[in-house]
């Protein structure tokens, strides 16, 4: 199989790493000079709607993937290819307002939100909803990117603006007792595999630890029905993640990828079939993997720049992955992935980590 990837970032690269051994090859299609994931396969060098570029991946691929959810979904479908994931899904991740009412209608609660296209929208909202609040731009947010939160009166003032008079969803600040994802892969034929469970730890809106944790099973299986429902109502194929607020013992739904994602990196050394292999699995329509791990895994993402791999790997059942990125603050360069034999040793080993981390 020859399998073209929309992007060749790290998520890219990760995808080919899992293929190879399958037999396939991979070709990118991604604007940057030299991405990280070009040395795994071939790259084509232009923007994500450039026709001829998406006209020359979908004569030379089986099928076409993508790495991230901000992909042009008109040009792609002008250039007559078919993606999987399909359109569904993107215009529901691609759009707050649809993901939130997505989540609605299939039954995962949600923070109370409303949509506002203007000051005097994002007013009434304050008045209705109450503070404090985060206001959020409708399209293309990420990493906390294009959020603020809104605390007090003077806050909202001239914030539609400041958020550049675009399309703002403005949700309730959930006083969380933590942060959830779940990663799961459907296949075309509708199999489902979950993966457990991850509890995650942000700052500055970037992703920095990620791990399996046990929660009692009444969560879990509340996080299976919710990635079951939004997989099939997407009519979906592949990885996709949801990431939750737990508070007490109810999930509520922030929002999902339609790919694979940063809290399911773990699966790559944890004993089964990984996140990245489950997608090419789906989309190429070969029978999908477990989800259970035979030992329990997390993750602690390097932001700005990757510590020598000597000092890194000194730790037991530690497993490295540099995404042989420049370094650059705040920019997401390589994870470490921890096994355990149990979850107490596990945090402990990823505790340890992190110390040595900020030491560094
Ligand atoms: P998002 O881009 O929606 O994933 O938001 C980035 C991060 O902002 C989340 O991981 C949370 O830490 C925080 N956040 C987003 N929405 C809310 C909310 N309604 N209440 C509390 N924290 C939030």
């Amino acid at each position: 199989m020859h399998v073209g990837v929309i992007g060749a970032g790290q998520l890219g690269r990760m995808l080919a790493l899992a293929g190879i051994p399958l037999g396939m090859r991979f070709t990118f299609l991604d604007p940057a000079e030299a991405p990280c994931a070009a040395v795994a396969g071939t790259h084509f060098r232009a923007d994500f709607d450039n026709a001829d570029a998406l006209a020359a991946l979908a004569a030379s691929c089986d099928v076409v993937t993508f790495e991230f959810e901000n992909v042009p979904a008109k040009a792609i479908a002008d250039a007559g290819i078919t993606l999987r994931p399909g359109p569904a899904a993107l215009a529901a991740a691609q759009e707050r307002a649809a993901e939130k009412t997505l989540f609605e209608e299939i039954g995962i609660p949600v923070a109370p939100w409303r949509a506002v296209d203007s000051q005097p929208a994002l007013d009434a909202a304050v008045a209705e909803l109450g503070l404090p609040l985060i206001a959020k731009t409708r399209r293309l947010g990420y990493d906390g990117k294009g959020q603020r939160r809104i605390r007090t009166a003077e806050d909202a003032a001239d914030l539609f603006a400041e958020l550049g008079n675009v399309p703002l969803l403005v949700e309730r600040l959930v006083d969380f007792d933590a942060e959830l994802s779940v990663v799961g892969c459907r296949a075309a034929d509708g199999e489902v595999v979950v993966y457990p469970l991850a509890r995650n730890r942000h700052e500055d809106g970037i992703l920095v630890r990620s791990e399996t944790a046990t929660f009692n099973t009444a969560l879990q299986r509340q996080a299976v029905r919710h990635l079951r429902a939004l997989a099939e109502a997407l009519d979906y194929v592949g990885t996709l993640a949801i990431e939750f607020f737990v508070c007490g013992d109810v999930l509520l739904g922030n929002e999902f990828a339609p790919r694979v994602h940063n809290t399911g990196h773990w699966s790559i050394d944890s004993g089964g079939v990984s996140q990245f292999e489950n997608h090419l699995r789906a989309v190429c329509g070969l029978p999908l993997g477990r989800g259970d791990l035979d030992r329990p895994a997390g993750m602690i993402n390097l932001i700005g720049e990757v510590p020598p791999a000597a000092d890194l790997l000194a730790g037991r059942d530690t497993f490295v992955h540099d995404y042989d990125k420049p370094p650059r603050p705040g920019r997401k360069v390589g994870h470490v992935t921890v096994t355990a034999a149990d979850h107490v040793t596990l945090a402990r080993r990823l505790d340890n980590l992190e110390n040595q981390l900020k030491l560094a």
